[in-house]
């Protein structure tokens, strides 16, 4: 499958945002001006309030990626034995907590909304799990149920919302973690951030994030470094401004691939979150259609090919699990870039001489 890693700067793809380079260039200025470079900056403050107002979260803790947001919110959490976890997501939902200890228990997602199913939860509940991880896959709600079965099993819930940004979600999990990579709707080059109600979780998240400092001197616990520099919260800051803009442009080009995949039968336009970062469709013959794609120019993305359960070192440990609707997911659905949509739509087309 070489060709799905070959990169071509001239392939139609999705591509980071950039925000106007004045408008970097002066926020740059102010830093050299400060000289306040990282540890808890101006900027990364004005980032986590702005955060807050975006989300609806009573406190966002920024963080240097999503990955450590994930391990250092699951450490405030206790989330550190078996934890419950879909195999529908990226890598990194899994990886993050298996690196500081944790045991994922893959569980299967709904083929409906591509989150977390109670269901296949509820099959679980003799092994004592210490906490239930869900992504909101391309952005979408996760059930409501999730909560009354955390609750029932008296475990935390850590929502892995590294899709969702903008798409105006509640907070349903005692602590969630936004990626802002620079895939993602809004981005900082590489940052991320913790949102949760909780003040003491969001107390907790601070200290562990840098080295378990309070203050300037005294170590009071265990911690690690997830600190965003200013320079990243600047990027994120402008980004963060655009969001609106990206969200609406996202949205025209997936109403006009509505509209240019229409009357396609082989062709199955998935729902996605409200910020409309992801346009997946669901296909049978999902590869070749990829491969068609990339000899006209494009390129389409398979998540999250082949499954966490199907990756080293999980798969090792579980060679046999069986996860139906994951697998059914993993093997059908494609990511269109959300720009192009006429063009590609015409391709796809061309492919089912439709
Ligand atoms: C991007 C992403 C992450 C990782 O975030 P980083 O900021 O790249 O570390 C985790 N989970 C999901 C679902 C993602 O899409």
């Amino acid at each position: 499958m070489k060709h799905f890693l070959e990169f071509d700067s001239k392939l139609v793809r999705n591509q980071p945002n950039l925000p106007e380079r004045e408008l970097f260039h002066e926020l740059v200025d102010q830093i050299w001006d400060r000289n306040w470079l990282t540890n808890d900056g101006p900027l990364v403050r004005q980032l986590e309030r702005e955060l807050e107002v975006v989300t609806g979260a009573a406190h966002a803790v920024a963080v240097a990626n999503g990955t450590l947001g994930l391990m250092v919110a699951a450490k405030a959490l206790s989330i550190d034995g078996d934890f419950i976890c879909p195999s529908f997501t990226f890598v990194a939902t899994a990886h993050a907590l298996y690196w500081q200890g944790g045991d994922p228990i893959f569980c299967d997602v709904s083929p409906r909304s591509f989150n977390l199913d109670p269901d296949g939860v509820h099959v679980e509940r003799d092994r004592f799990t210490t906490g239930i991880v869900a992504t909101q896959v391309f952005g979408t709600p996760l059930d409501p149920e999730l909560r009354e079965v955390a609750d029932e099993y008296h475990v935390p819930i850590l929502v892995d919302s590294a899709h969702a940004l903008g798409c105006g979600l509640p907070i349903l999990g005692d602590a969630e973690v936004l990626s802002l990579h620079a895939t993602k709707v809004a981005h900082a080059c590489e940052g991320g951030a913790i949102l949760t109600n909780s003040p003491d979780i969001a107390e907790k998240c601070r200290l562990f994030r840098q080295f378990g400092f309070q203050g300037q001197a005294n170590v009071v616990s265990e911690g690690i470094n997830a600190k965003l520099s200013e320079l990243h919260a600047a990027m994120g800051l402008l980004s963060l401004r655009d969001l609106e803009a990206q969200i609406s442009h996202n949205r025209e080009e997936y109403l006009e691939y509505m509209r240019g995949l229409q009357g396609i039968s082989q062709v199955n336009l998935c729902l996605t979150g409200r910020n409309y970062h992801y346009v997946p469709i669901m296909v049978d013959d999902r590869d070749d259609l990829a491969a068609y794609l990339l000899s006209k120019g494009v390129l389409a993305r398979r998540y999250f090919y082949p499954g966490c359960h199907r990756c080293e070192p999980y798969r090792s440990f579980n060679p046999h699990l069986s996860l139906p609707h994951t697998e059914s997911l993993c093997d059908r659905i494609l990511i269109l870039p959300n720009h192009s949509a006429g063009n590609v739509s015409s391709i796809i087309k061309e492919f089912y001489h439709a």
